[in-house]
Parts: structure tokens; sequence; C-alpha cells
């Protein structure tokens, strides 16, 4: 029996279901489904959140990405520096709009982009950086902008992960040249289905964007560039709006499970708690926990009830679609040790204080059965590169 499931969303709306029914009626009377004054209603709350001007809803955040990717003028063969600890979506993205992923090593403590890995990844075909803000934090913008400044890079950002998240002070998504959102319904902020976003302060970028997500049309039967279908439905920006008032407590409340789970966990030994950059502050859409024998705990915990996931287990440069973009072997060192030996642990606004610390028991009892200590990690090489 599950007694703490990685995500509730019955629960976050159970309380939202009669403002979010409410707005859906209106909808269904108004028969606007498509665009529409929801939509943009939801574009200006989106835009004020993440202290952007513009701000465009899509249909995801893979259309997000890849739609500032065709914006900038991505050609096919272009490189866009990122990197293989994420979501597969961020390399389709780049794939999808023409160009070719370059990816680079993360760093050991957050897990995101290493700054000291972009140089040696720089060829005469690179055209940005898509540094991805995994987990709940952003990467290290301040570094990453001034290599990319020096060089003539743009930074365009996956903030799919990193709803209100901040970097000494501003909003991720207003860190680089446009910043990509998804609504995905288990994210910080999620639709009643799929939805996306892409924030920015440059109008160029906005515009083309516009266009992009409507058959390349700038107005009724002008089709200027070659577009598709990537626009966001009423009754999801509707959801979003409602939900949108609630995130900064929703993210209040994640960061008060984190404390919890780092007080409890503080003196388990053999398992490492996430790390928080300088000048970030983490919304914690997942709390990453790690380990060595990862998958031994993780099986454990769900025999005792606890669901646990691996983001991401296989990383992108180890995956069939991306293996013939892969950098020379051994050059993604921490990025393939993260993928062994991290877990993410449940959390979601809707816990309880006596499910974490269910969790935290039952993680002490698995940690111990297994034999984990500090000086345990000579199981990692055994298992090297399970993937392959
Ligand atoms: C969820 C996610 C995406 C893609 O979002 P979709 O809405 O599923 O297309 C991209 N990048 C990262 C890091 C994500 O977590």
């Amino acid at each position: 029996m599950i007694r703490v499931p990685m995500t509730d969303l019955p629960a976050q709306h159970r309380e939202l279901k009669g403002e979010i029914l409410a707005r859906w009626e209106a909808i269904l009377d108004s028969g606007a489904f498509v665009g529409g004054r929801e939509v943009e209603a939801f574009e200006e709350a989106f835009g004020n959140a993440c202290a952007t001007p513009h701000c465009v809803a899509v249909s995801c955040g893979t259309d997000a990405l890849c739609f500032i990717l065709r914006a900038l003028g991505l050609e096919p063969g272009d490189e866009v520096i990122t990197v293989a600890n994420t979501f597969i979506a961020t390399a389709a993205a780049i794939s999808q709009a023409g160009g070719r992923t370059v990816f680079v090593d993360v760093e050991p403590g957050t897990c995101t982009l290493d700054p000291a890995k972009l140089s040696a990844a720089v060829t005469p075909r690179t055209r940005g950086i898509l540094p991805v803000h995994l987990y709940g934090q952003t990467a290290d913008m301040d570094a990453i902008s001034d290599f990319a400044g020096e060089r003539g890079l743009w930074v365009v950002e996956d903030a799919c992960q990193a709803h209100l998240a901040e970097y000494r002070g501003h909003p991720a998504g207003s860190l680089g040249v446009a910043g990509a959102f998804s609504f995905y319904p288990a994210k910080n902020l999620g639709a009643c289905g799929e939805a996306g976003a892409v924030v920015t302060a440059d109008p160029d970028i906005a515009h083309t964007v516009r266009m992009l997500r409507h058959q390349g049309q700038s107005e009724k039967n002008v089709h200027k560039i070659r577009g598709s279908n990537g626009r966001c439905d009423a009754l999801q920006a509707a959801a979003l709006r409602v939900k949108l008032e609630r995130l900064p407590g929703w993210n209040r409340r994640r960061g008060e499970i984190a404390d919890r789970y780092r007080r409890r966990l503080a003196g388990l030994s053999g398992v490492e708690l996430p790390v928080v950059g300088e000048g970030r502050t983490h919304v914690y859409h997942q709390f990453v926990i790690r380990l060595d024998r990862r998958d031994d705990v993780a099986g454990e915990l769900l025999q005792r009830g606890v669901e646990t996931a691996v983001h991401y287990p296989v990383p992108l440069h180890c995956t069939p679609p991306y293996r013939d973009q892969a950098p020379p072997e051994g050059s993604l060192r921490v990025t393939e040790q993260c993928a062994r030996r991290q877990l993410s642990l449940p959390i979601y606004p809707e816990m309880t204080d006596r499910q974490v610390d269910l969790v935290c028991r039952e993680l002490e009892q698995a940690v111990a059965l297994h034999g984990l200590t500090a000086g345990s990690r000579n199981t990692e090489r055994r298992e090297a590169r399970p993937w392959n």
C-alpha cells in the first residue's frame, strides 16, 4: 500500500475545484476555447510574476523552448550547449529547432551546468547556451552570462522546473534572453492538461513566438514564417490563473518540507542532501538526495509504502537518440555519477509533516538495511554505466 505518493494532484484540486469549474463553465458558455481573454489574462499575470514584460502562452514546455530557439534564428547544424542531466525535452527542443546538442558536465553540488566546462565546448558553430534550472534552483547564471557575453552567445533558460525560483533576487525566466516554462500537471505550477509559456524582455522574440505558435501568422491569412500549432487553450489558462495565486504559498510549503527533511536526515550517514548554490533560492520541484545502492534503497522504500523516483536514470548522451552527439568518454563524469546515485523523495505542498517524518523513518531503516555508510562508495564502480 502506498502511504506516501510522489505527488498528490487530486489533493491539490479538491480545494480549487469550485473556482476552476466556475471559470470553465463561463468558457463553455462563451465558446472561446483557444486563445482569447483567459489566455491574455494569464499571460499578463505570469509575465508579472516572472518580472518580464512579455509572456506568450503555448502548448507545452518543449514548444516553448523550441519556439525561443527558432525565434533566435537557429539554423541547421548550429550548436547549443546544454546539460545531459535533465529531462529529455531539453534536447528534443534543440533537435526540433534544427540544432545540435553539445553536452557539458554539471557542478558536483547543485547538479546544474558547470560554467567551468563551457570554454572546452565552444566551437565556431556555437550559438548559445541553454542551462537547465534543475529540480527548482537556477544554474550559476552570473558565470554563464559572463561567459556568453564575452563570446557573443545568447543564454536561454530552461525554467520548466523553477517557477518563481530566484537568482540574486531575480526570478527564473528573467535572467537570459528568454525563458521557457512547462505547466505539465506535476510541475510546481501545473495545468489540468498540457501548457507552457515563453517569457522575455525582448519584444522581437515575443512577437516571433506569437507567430510561431499560430502557423507563422502575423494577422489573419498573412503567413510570414513557417510556424506550427503551439497555442494554449482557454481551459488551461483559466486553471493556471487560479493556481498562480496559490503558487507562492505552495513554494513556501515545499521549502518547509525541504527544511524538515534536512533536519531529520542531517546525520544520516551515506546520504547526501541537496546543495543550494550561492545566491539561489530553491523552490524544490524535487528533493533529490544522493546515495550508493540507490536502486536497492528505492525498492526497499516502495515495499514500505514510500514512492520515490529517479530524475534522471539515463543521462541524455547515453540515450539512443543522442548517443551520436555524446562527448568523449569520461567527460561527463559528474553527470554519470548523478545518474547512478540520485533519488527523488516525495515533495508536494499537500504533503503533511507526518508523511515527511514517515519517509525519513523508512529511509533511515532502508539505509541501515543496506549497510550504507559514507565509506561505501566502491559499489559505484561495479555498477558503472548500467544503461549501456
Ligand atoms: C517538463 C520539462 C520540460 C518540458 O515540458 P513539457 O511541458 O512536458 O513539454 C522541459 N525541460 C525540463 C527540464 C522539464 O522538466
